[in-house]
């Protein structure tokens, strides 16, 4: 048994932090971890050198400053990644937030009175005036949307939630109907069968402890064939007869035709499911929205007001930063209705950009680059999607840059992309690394260029 191999703690975390920008104690806290690791293996009668305790601790240490949130140009294709952070915000967002973030506001201040003032007030006008809704409020996510619903409205007796068998969904990163329903205290009563449920399934269903029916869209899933589902008009007629309120957690939240932007599906509106009868609709809002990330409530008043009033609403209300994105982005919307095109939404910039103009761009990114002795490079097709759990049918006819390395592994060459500044994210198909252009924003294409022929000229 011998620690000499062991490093110093001191030693080693002052020589890291030559090349590693994190801060000294953070350096010196994950060495001293790591080192009582390699002692604990060393006491255990294991032999290791010196140089490879060293290496692993610095390697190890890369990998933990690489996690630091930073940011990532999306190659991906994918729209709203939600492991590249959903929808990016616009210039008009990005200013507003630089100006509330670095300053006071009036959060819940009344200017004009010089009294406390309502929180969100503002927003939640602008929020109700662009669904076409009586009234709307919003909270941290989608998630903590469905949540204080359900809280609110299925509670002690009266707590059963009827859900069609075909929208018992799971979003992802742990978001699953029945479980949610579970952790609100209501009761899930499933009708129907994956692919068919009936009006009369629900109309059966329905007992003096009904609370209300929930209807969820199937976001990031597609059930085609022998399908039916009620129309929510009949859902929404069902409700009132029996006095209880039909919901509908709609998930993406496209506040525009999403069939008139792109070649893709027509994503359900919340504006169309609160004209056809619903209730209440919730809706993520840094999905199609392409705001910061919170969750939409909106629809009838007096259940707004009360899940306003619910002591919970407390432990899901969004912060100033998130109001001042989230006011920006509603306001862009309904500035820019008459004529989308020339919205400042990122998410549906991309989403419309046309062929031709990521064309353009990639065969200027392809001269700047010249030739490259360690890849070959072409523009080819791809497809985008929108990606985030919405749309999984969606195919969005893109461009690509296409890279066929040469002398240096296709894993060589999208890792050290991706551990590059800036991190470039791409995909790998038939052998060839690709970078699809309708994620990337031209003010990134320079970057692009520079960082290829860095690495492969
Ligand atoms: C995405 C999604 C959610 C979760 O939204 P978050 O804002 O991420 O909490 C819930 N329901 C549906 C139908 C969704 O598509």
């Amino acid at each position: 048994m011998s620690l000499k191999a062991l490093p110093s703690v001191e030693t080693l975390a002052n020589q890291l932090s030559q090349h590693c920008p994190l801060p000294k104690p953070l350096i010196i806290g994950f060495v001293r971890r790591e080192i009582d690791q390699w002692r604990t293996k060393l006491l255990a009668g294991e032999t290791h050198e010196r140089e490879e305790i060293e290496a692993d601790i610095s390697g190890k240490l890369e990998h933990f400053s690489a996690s630091r949130l930073q940011p990532v140009i999306n190659g991906t294709g994918v729209l709203i990644h939600t492991n590249l952070g959903r929808s990016p915000l616009g210039k008009t967002a990005a200013n507003a937030l630089q100006q509330i973030a670095t300053g006071y506001s009036n959060l819940e201040f009344n200017l004009p009175e010089g009294t406390r003032g309502k929180r969100a007030g503002y927003l939640e006008t602008a929020l109700a005036c662009l669904l076409g809704a009586d009234s709307a409020t919003a909270v941290n996510n989608c998630a903590a949307a469905l949540v204080i619903i359900l809280r609110h409205l299925a509670n002690g007796e009266k707590n059963e939630v009827i859900v069609s068998r075909g929208e018992l969904v799971e979003i992802g990163g742990g978001f699953r109907i029945p479980e949610i329903l579970e952790t609100s205290g209501a009761k899930l009563v499933e009708v129907g069968a994956t692919n068919k449920t009936h009006l009369s399934d629900y109309a059966n269903a329905i007992t003096p402890n009904t609370a209300l029916i929930l209807k969820v869209h199937r976001s990031n899933f597609y059930i085609g064939g022998f399908t039916s589902e009620p129309e929510v008009a009949e859902l929404s007629a069902l409700a009132k007869e029996h006095d209880f309120p039909l919901v509908e957690d709609i998930g993406s939240g496209a506040m525009m035709n999403t069939d008139e932007l792109a070649p893709i599906d027509h994503e359900p509106t919340p504006q169309a499911a609160l004209r056809n009868g619903v209730d209440l609709v919730c809706f993520s809002g840094d999905k199609l929205l392409g705001g910061p990330q919170s969750g939409i409530i909106a629809g009838n008043s007096k259940l707004v007001a009360g899940i306003k009033n619910e002591p919970f609403f407390r432990a899901v209300r969004c912060d100033k930063l998130i109001l001042t994105v989230l006011q920006e982005s509603i306001d862009e919307y309904l500035r820019t209705q008459a004529d989308p095109s020339k919205t400042d939404i990122p998410t549906l910039r991309n989403l419309a950009e046309t062929v031709e103009n990521l064309q353009a761009r990639a065969e200027k990114i392809l001269s700047e680059i010249g030739t490259l002795s360690k890849a070959e490079i072409q523009i080819i097709s791809s497809t985008a999607t929108t990606g985030g759990g919405t749309m999984p049918t969606s195919q969005i006819p893109s461009v690509a840059l296409a890279l066929t390395p040469t002398g240096i592994s296709l894993n060589k060459l999208s890792k050290s992309l991706r551990i590059g500044s800036p991190a470039i994210v791409g995909y790998t198909e038939s052998n060839r690394f690709c970078l699809d252009l309708r994620t990337i924003f031209p003010w990134q294409d320079e970057a692009i260029s520079a960082t290829l022929k860095q690495l492969l000229a």
